[in-house]
C-alpha cells in the first residue's frame, strides 16, 4: 500500500467513574449486580417531577483526572442535555457537558487533549432475536468522557494511549476501566489525507478490547487509503467493527451536534467551582498518587531492562515489592528476574496482588543470600519454590536441603581433582584447545554439588589444576 496517505487518528473514550452512588441520584453504582434492574430509583428511571442531585465525588475525580495530566480545570462549568430517543435514556435526554466541559487541554503519553466531561451513562439493552431487555443499572452512572485531538499518527500509538489511559485511571483510584466489562469504551476517529489537510473522517464504535482498536484503526486506514486512491471520497459515517469478517461496516450516517438540541439543564445549579472547598486544586493535588509515568521513571532510574521496569509499572503490587526490596538493600537487576521470572511464574502470570505464604523480610533475606554469593542461582530459584508452595525462612530451607553454595576450596579441589582423573578422553579435548571441555567438567562438578557450587570458582580451579 502507498504510503502517500497519512492517518490521523483522533480518540473518544468513556469511562464509567466507580462511586459509590450515581451521579444525580442515590441509586447504588455497582457494574458486578448481575440481577437486573436492582439499583434504580425514580430519578435514574427518568420519572416526572423527580430531580437531580449532583454527585461531588464524580465531578472531584473527572477534576483530579483533569490535574493529573495537565488540564486546565473549569472555574464556571453547568450540564446540558443532550436530547434524543432510544429506549436505554429513559428521560429522553442525557445529562451531559457541551460548552462548559470541567477540563480542557491536557496531555497524556505525548498525545493533545481536547477535553474531559462528565456524563451519565444509558442503561444497558440486551438484544435477544426478535425483542429486546434493558437493564437500568447502569442508567445514570458517572461517566468520564476524554477527547483528544485529532494527533495520533497510527493504530499502535491509538492503543499505547489507551492502555496508558486505563492504568492512570487505575492508579487513581477513579475507575477500573476494563474493557471487557465495558467500564472503559473507546471510539476512534479516522482519516487519512495526502496534505497537512485533514480529511474525511469515520468514527469507529463498540471497539471492546486494545487489540480490537488496532485492529479496526489499521483496518480503517487501509480501507480510506484504498478509496482515496481509486479517486473516490471517503464518506463521513459511524462504522462498527464486525470481529467475525475482521472489518469495519457502515453503521450511521454521522448526525450533527444540532440534531442533539443541547441546552443547559434547568434542574441542575451552575457551578462556580473555585468557590467550592473540596474543589481547590491544592487540596486535589495532594490526593493524586504518583502516575505511572513517574513510577517508570523512578524503576528505570535502578537500570533494570526495560521489560522488567513495563512489568512493574503495569503491576504496582510487583513494583512495590520491588522498590522495598532495593530500598532494603538488594541488588535491583537480580530482585528484577526473581520477580519478573520466577516469581511471576509461580503466580502462573497473574500479576495482580495476592496474599504470599512467605513473608517479604523472607523474601528480601533471599535476595540477600543471592546478592552475597551465600546460595547460587539454581538454589535461589528451588528456595523461592518451597517458599512460595509451603513458606519459610530461605536460610533454614537452604540448611535443610543443602543448598547453601559450596565455597569450602579444599572440597572442591578434591572434587575437581577426581571429575579430572575419570575423564581421560574429556582432558585430551581440553588439552587440545576444546573450549567444551571446560564446559564438561564445570557441568560435572555442578551435578555432583546439586548446583550448590559457584561455577565461576569451579572454572577456577579446573584451568588452574590443567595447567
Ligand atoms: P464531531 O463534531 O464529529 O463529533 P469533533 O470535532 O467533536 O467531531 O471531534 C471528535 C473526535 O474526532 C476528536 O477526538 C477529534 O480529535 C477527532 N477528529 C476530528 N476531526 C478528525 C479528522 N479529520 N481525522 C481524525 N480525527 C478527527
Ligand atoms: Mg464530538
Amino acid at each position: 500500500m502507498s504510503s502517500e496517505y497519512k492517518a490521523t487518528i483522533g480518540l473518544e473514550i468513556h469511562a464509567e467513574l466507580k462511586t459509590e452512588t450515581k451521579m444525580f441520584c442515590n441509586s447504588k453504582n455497582d457494574p458486578d449486580e448481575k440481577k437486573p434492574n436492582a439499583n434504580i430509583c425514580p430519578v435514574c428511571m427518568g420519572h416526572p417531577g423527580t430531580l437531580p442531585v449532583i454527585n461531588k465525588e464524580a465531578v472531584k475525580s473527572v477534576l483530579k483526572v483533569g490535574l493529573a495530566l495537565q488540564g486546565n480545570l473549569a472555574d464556571y462549568t453547568e450540564f446540558d442535555r443532550k436530547n434524543y430517543f432510544y429506549p436505554d435514556i429513559p428521560k429522553g435526554y442525557q445529562i451531559s457537558q457541551y460548552k462548559y466541559p470541567l477540563v480542557s487541554g491536557g496531555e497524556l503519553n505525548g498525545v493533545k487533549l481536547t477535553r474531559i466531561h462528565l456524563e451519565e451513562d444509558t442503561a444497558l439493552s440486551k438484544h435477544k432475536g426478535n425483542y429486546s431487555l434493558i437493564d437500568f443499572n447502569r442508567a445514570g452512572v458517572p461517566l468520564m468522557e476524554l477527547v483528544t485531538e485529532p494527533v495520533i499518527t497510527s493504530a499502535k500509538q491509538a492503543a499505547a494511549f489507551a492502555k496508558e489511559l486505563q492504568l492512570t485511571l487505575r492508579y487513581m483510584n477513579v475507575a477500573d476501566a476494563n474493557m471487557e466489562k465495558g467500564e472503559m469504551r473507546v471510539e476512534a476517529n479516522v482519516s487519512v489525507s495526502k496534505d497537512s489537510k485533514l480529511g474525511t473522517k469515520t468514527e469507529i464504535k463498540n471497539l471492546n478490547s486494545f487489540k480490537i482498536a488496532e485492529k479496526a484503526i489499521e483496518y480503517e486506514i487501509e480501507r480510506q487509503t484504498g478509496i482515496l486512491e481509486a479517486g473516490e471520497k471517503v464518506v463521513q459515517e459511524t462504522r462498527g467493527w464486525d470481529e467475525n469478517k475482521q472489518e469495519t461496516f457502515s453503521q450511521r450516517q454521522k448526525e450533527g451536534s444540532s440534531d442533539y438540541r443541547y441546552f443547559p439543564d434547568p434542574d441542575l445549579p451552575k457551578l462556580k467551582l473555585s468557590e467550592i472547598k473540596e474543589f481547590g486544586s491544592i487540596g486535589l493535588a495532594n490526593e493524586i498518587p504518583d502516575l505511572p509515568s513517574e513510577k517508570r521513571e523512578l524503576y528505570r532510574e535502578t537500570g533494570i531492562k526495560a521489560e522488567d521496569v513495563e512489568v512493574f509499572v503495569q503491576s504496582p503490587f510487583l513494583g512495590e515489592l520491588f522498590l522495598s526490596a532495593v530500598k532494603a538493600g538488594a541488588s535491583p537487576p537480580i530482585t528484577a528476574n526473581y520477580i519478573t521470572s520466577d516469581l511471576i511464574g509461580l503466580m502462573g502470570g497473574n500479576i495482580k496482588e495476592q496474599k504470599f505464604k512467605f513473608s517479604i523480610k523472607s523474601f528480601f533475606e533471599l535476595l540477600r543470600m543471592l546478592s552475597k554469593g551465600e546460595i547460587g542461582s539454581r538454589a535461589g530459584k528451588d528456595i523461592l519454590k518451597i517458599m512460595y508452595e509451603e513458606g519459610g525462612a530461605p536460610k533454614s530451607i537452604a540448611k535443610e536441603k543443602g543448598l547453601y553454595q559450596q565455597n569450602d576450596m579444599t572440597e572442591l579441589r578434591a572434587l575437581a581433582e577426581k571429575i579430572i582423573s575419570e575423564n581421560d578422553s574429556v582432558i585430551n579435548d581440553y588439552k587440545s584447545g576444546q573450549g567444551s571441555a571446560l564446559q564438561f567438567l564445570i557441568g560435572q562438578a555442578m551435578k555432583e554439588t546439586k548446583g550448590s557450587a559457584n561455577p565461576q570458582v569451579i572454572s577456577e580451579i579446573f584451568t588452574d589444576l590443567l595447567k
